[in-house]
């Protein structure tokens, strides 16, 4: 079953590394916190997959 691209804010620790492996898709905001800028084209879905592994507090939730 697919599911959106989301981020758990409340779990983020700002490490950045979502924003290293896919900056189109991942941003953060001015607390320095994850922001999902839009869902990720089909091009980008191995940068965003590895953006989900990255993630060291697992705020990263999807599937294609
Ligand atoms: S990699 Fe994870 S912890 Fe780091 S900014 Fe992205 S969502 Fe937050």
């Amino acid at each position: 079953m697919s599911a959106p691209l989301a981020a758990d804010r409340s779990v983020c620790t700002g490490a950045g590394q979502c924003v290293r492996a896919a900056a189109d898709v991942f941003d953060q905001g001015d607390d320095g916190l994850v922001v999902v800028r839009r869902q990720p084209a089909p091009a980008e879905h191995l940068d965003v997959l590895a953006a989900v592994d990255a993630c060291p507090s697992r705020a990263l939730s999807w599937s294609a």
